[in-house]
């Protein structure tokens, strides 16, 4: 009976990790209440800021056997989580490509948690799997691939890649002799997630070839098409294009409509990188920068960019679904209750993943909760005010732009006539972090020091914009005026 006993003490301790109504209410309350007040605080907290310190007292403090108060635990997130660095939440984050954090994805995020309903097979969450099918679908039929198209809901753009990238690999039945002799085409704009994925999935000593660019850093298709055939007459096996919709670098778009045909023609993989771009198929300008992304055999796009959700979600499209059910499929004897069910695809089949997220929820839920129109606003209002601030800047002392913003991004520099130009526009860019209320970040272009402005954040506005512009103009006269 001591046994009994044993249990008996054991199961009063692990009880305290099912709360009670009071307990829950306490430990609610004070989260809602820091939320509340962190949103409430947005607007005037900086975008980016310095500290010495940068969180460490998070690798100091253990964890102890001991419940710690709500208060304190909160305190230390406010302090050294949510204090030093970037804040992406924040409608002045305008480097790299912004994330968002609309609230209700908060809100699915909790209800997927709370329940905890299983998103990876049909026969055991089959709402939880007809709302991310729904919502592939959903974005299939934004972009225009047929009824074939499966896809998958992963964590970001970096793992989709990587997934339709294996895909593309299967596809064409490369095995190990093959990899030496394959050849891949991209730009020099290509995203690096898209280098790792061809490295991580055994194809990192492919031959890789840089097709040149036009002058707004666009694939130029005929010099595709000559490479190819060079390629073929060399003895080796031309496999894919990766094109961008959208580069993270400029937002330029490659002609995809011209490498869907050249792809279709060579019998060739086209993987399109649209995990900046391609939500702007939702707006009527947008759609029209990226014509012929349909032509796509797969495709990438970033609900935690152009849906403005939080970090976490990427997906991936395949034309021919087949192709993801068979570098994904297993029959494993303790999943057999799984397999009398196929009224829908599970997740779990066509992915690399089993026990994974509910992501859908976070996507689904706002989209009832707002309907699409704000989303479609807030992609056209992105692109205006890039081009807004494009139209504005081109025109200042010694400034030199890059291309004329296709979708949300602006490449920019200035040239001042009496110092080093590299220089110049670090300096600058440093004075902008300092001064902290937006963030821009920068690249390099052929050698050359450029600052990007990039507008997603579905908290940027024009009052944003024009803020960035006397952030700019005031440090570039306190620049010209110290030396
Ligand atoms: C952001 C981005 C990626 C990587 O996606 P993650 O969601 O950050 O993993 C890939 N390609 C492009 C063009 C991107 O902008």
């Amino acid at each position: 009976m001591d046994s009994i006993r044993n249990i008996k003490y054991l199961e009063e301790i692990a009880r305290t990790l099912e709360p009670q109504k009071p307990a829950r209410k306490h430990l609610w309350e004070a989260v809602i209440r820091y939320g509340e007040n962190f949103l409430d605080k947005l607007g005037s907290l900086k975008t980016y800021r310095e500290d010495k310190e940068k969180g460490k007292p998070l690798l100091d403090e253990e964890f102890e056997e001991k419940p710690q108060d709500i208060g304190h635990i909160l305190k230390m997130i406010e302090k050294y989580v949510n204090t030093p660095g970037l804040n992406p939440a924040s409608g002045g984050h305008l480097g790299y490509i912004p994330g968002g954090g609309i609230y209700p994805a908060a809100l699915g995020d909790y209800l997927a948690a709370v329940t905890n309903r299983y998103a990876g097979v049909f026969f055991a969450g089959p709402g939880a799997v007809r709302i991310e099918n729904k919502l592939i679908h959903w974005m299939r039929d934004l972009v225009g691939f047929p009824d074939t198209t499966l896809g998958h809901i992963a964590s970001g753009g970096s793992i989709a890649n990587l997934t339709g990238i294996v895909c593309a690999r299967d596809a064409f039945e490369l095995k190990g002799k093959d990899f030496e002799r394959v050849v891949v085409y991209v730009t020099q704009q290509v995203h690096h997630s898209v280098d790792k994925a061809l490295r991580i999935s055994g194809l990192g000593e492919a031959v890789k070839r840089f097709i040149p660019m036009d002058n707004a850093f666009r694939m130029d298709a005929s010099c595709l098409r000559d490479q190819i055939a060079k390629d073929r007459k060399a003895g080796l096996k031309p496999w894919l294009v990766v094109a961008a919709a959208g580069t993270t670098d400029t937002g330029a778009v490659d002609p995809l409509d011209e490498l869907g045909e050249i792809t279709r023609k060579e019998d060739l993989w086209l993987h399109v990188d649209g995990a900046y771009g391609a939500f702007f198929m939702l707006c009527e300008q947008g759609k029209k920068a990226l014509k012929g992304i349909e032509k796509a055999d797969s495709l990438v796009m970033d609900p935690h960019k152009g849906l403005f959700l939080p970090y976490g979600s990427g997906v991936i499209l395949v034309r021919n679904g087949g192709y993801l059910q068979r570098s994904h499929y297993y029959l494993a004897h303790y999943m057999q209750d799984a397999k009398d069910y196929d009224e829908e695809v599970s997740p779990a089949e066509i992915s690399p993943e089993l026990s994974k997220h509910f992501r859908g929820l976070r996507i689904w839920f706002p989209l009832k909760v707002f309907g699409l129109n704000p989303f479609r606003a807030a992609l056209e209002e992105k692109i205006c005010l890039a081009r807004y601030f494009y139209e504005t800047i081109r025109l200042w002392d010694h400034a030199e732009v890059g291309p004329f913003p296709e979708l949300s991004v602006v490449l920019f520099r200035f040239l001042p006539p009496d110092r080093p130009a590299d220089q110049f526009n670090k300096d600058l860019i440093d004075a902008v972090k300092k001064d902290g209320r937006v963030f821009l970040s920068s690249t390099q272009i052929n050698g050359h020091f450029y600052l990007r402005l990039a507008v997603l954040s579905f908290r940027t506005h024009l009052n944003t914009i024009d803020l960035t512009l006397s952030i700019l103009k005031e440090s570039i006269y306190r620049l010209k005026s110290t030396r």
